[in-house]
């Protein structure tokens, strides 16, 4: 830290980043200032003298943009071990794990909890800051119910909702269900609806990855969702159509969501701009294939109808060029190419495969379907991203929405497109002192030029690192700087309302 300096009127050690246009993180019009950070906080924005910042250290903007961190609000990983440089390259200065209904590794199948999790993490001194949601998945195991379970007994049910008690005391923001994945898809309504109860005491969030994300049903799902959670502040994850085709068939279920909106229901979504998916295969398998059923006695008894299923499910979501393999032996190859290259046909590749055969880009989106959602003023921008996924959005996401959205395509201005990656995601989470670019907020932020963001990573190279985002603060020390992490660590970030 020799670069830093005591400034004048305080002790802790102050940055002043002079000439920047500030994007506020609320949607208002870009503003030329200077902006001095003190500690961890912003402490003045405007016309800063030299005299009121000696001693501070100085940053030239060059008229470049100063904004909040990028608030990414679903995310996979595990931050104990794994280094976020990644998602810090990207303007990202917060992470928010949990998802799809799994609480962070640690926290599973132990008893601690989300609690014995952030004991763990705050020994590992992330490298980005880390929220989390709770995994009903997870507590639904913590809880002692088998995957199959299809109706808990109601001292199972009691151990759900005493475990979720627990977590959100801890201070995490929420709870995720997976609703497509085991044990999420065993799970009914009536089973979430009382855990949505407590959600809705501590003002946290219920996040869902949906029962479904088919045309024909994602509108059901929705409404599933809604109820469950009831009345607490509910969010879409990942927001998509699956082979739904147009900005139109977007704008019916954005109706739908603001509809439920203006009966009342505190109602947001996320979503990465795209086009495929990344989820384990097991999604293409009818649920009497999938865990706890032995996969082995489903291919010895139902095999022919196994393989009907899964080749229509398949030619649904796009045949076989449309999947490409991330994980395991086939990574990198279409199945299509695989199919081929073995001389089988390409349901045979799957069945050999299994529900558990490894982790798979999906190419289920449509581009200008998935615009439309994405510029919907209720959709915050989330990478569903990880360290290590093979999938271009751990790496890209937020580059690509600056670059194809704002710069290249004009969809959505600078102010917003940040709003939508800050602001906003701020706001689901119930974060106060993050997300927006007002004196007093923490000095979580990023300096860059919009025209020179690049989302470097595709399906090849899902691992290129974002550029243009020049310097990113952490808590008010830089944290990324000239396309290099500096080995600052980040924060845990608990939900306000928590106890601890
Ligand atoms: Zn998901």
């Amino acid at each position: 830290m020799s670069g830093w300096a005591r400034a004048a009127s305080g002790s802790a050690p102050a940055l002043l980043l002079r000439d920047v246009r500030v994007v506020d993180g609320t949607g208002a019009p870009a503003l030329a200032a200077d902006v001095l950070v003190r500690g961890d906080r912003i402490e003045h924005i405007g016309r800063i003298a030299a005299s009121a910042a000696r001693g501070a250290r100085i940053v030239e903007g060059g008229g470049r943009v100063l904004a909040p961190g990028f608030i990414d609000l679903h995310v996979h990983g595990d931050p104990t071990t794994q280094s976020y440089a990644s998602h810090l390259a990207m303007g990202a200065t917060t992470v928010v794990l949990g998802q799809d209904g799994a609480s962070p590794a640690a926290g599973d199948g132990t008893a601690g909890g989300i609690r014995a999790w952030f004991e763990a993490l705050e020994r590992a001194l992330p490298d980005i800051n880390v929220a989390t949601t709770s995994g009903h998945g997870s507590l639904r195991r913590q809880a002692g119910i088998d995957d199959g379970t299809r109706v808990p007994s109601a001292a199972q049910q009691a151990r759900m909702a005493a475990l979720l008690e627990a977590d959100l005391a801890a201070g995490s923001f929420g709870m995720s269900t997976g609703l497509e994945y085991v044990p999420g898809l065993y799970a009914s309504p009536a089973e979430i609806a009382p855990l949505g109860q407590i959600l809705a005491r501590h003002d946290a969030v219920a996040m869902s990855h949906l029962r479904s994300e088919d045309e024909d049903k994602v509108d059901a799902a929705i409404r599933e969702h809604v109820e469950a959670s009831r009345p607490a502040r509910t969010h879409v994850s990942h927001l998509k159509v699956v082979h739904g085709k147009g900005a139109g068939r977007a704008e019916r279920t954005l109706a739908e969501l603001q509809r439920m909106r203006e009966s009342g229901i505190p109602l947001t979504a996320d979503a990465y701009p795209y086009l495929a998916s990344y989820t384990g295969i097991g999604i293409l398998f009818p649920e009497w294939a999938l865990p706890p059923t032995d996969y082995a006695q489903v291919l010895a008894n139902r095999r022919d109808e196994l393989r009907a299923w899964v080749e229509q499910r398949l030619l649904r979501r796009g045949g076989p060029d449309a999947l490409l393999f991330g994980t395991g032996q086939h990574a990198g190859r279409t199945l299509a190419q695989v199919a081929q290259a073995d001389g089988r046909p390409w349901p045979e590749v799957l069945l050999a495969l299994g529900p558990r055969g490894g982790q798979a880009a999906h190419f289920v989106m449509d581009k200008e379907l998935q615009a439309r959602i994405l510029v919907d003023p209720h959709v915050a921008i989330a990478s569903d991203g990880s360290p290590r996924g093979r999938h271009p959005r751990g790496h890209g996401t937020f580059a690509a929405w600056i670059e194809d959205f704002v710069v290249n395509e004009r969809r959505v201005s600078l102010e917003e497109a940040v709003r939508k990656a800050t602001g906003l995601p701020a706001r689901i989470l119930g974060l106060k002192d993050r997300g927006t670019l007002r004196a007093g907020a923490i000095a979580d932020l990023v300096l860059f030029d919009p025209a020179r963001v690049r989302a470097r990573a595709d399906y090849v190279d899902p691992f290129a690192l974002a550029e243009g985002f020049d310097l990113v603060l952490l808590n008010g020390q830089p944290a990324y700087q000239d396309g290099e992490p500096t080995g600052v660590r980040g924060r845990l970030v608990r939900h306000r309302a928590a106890g601890a």
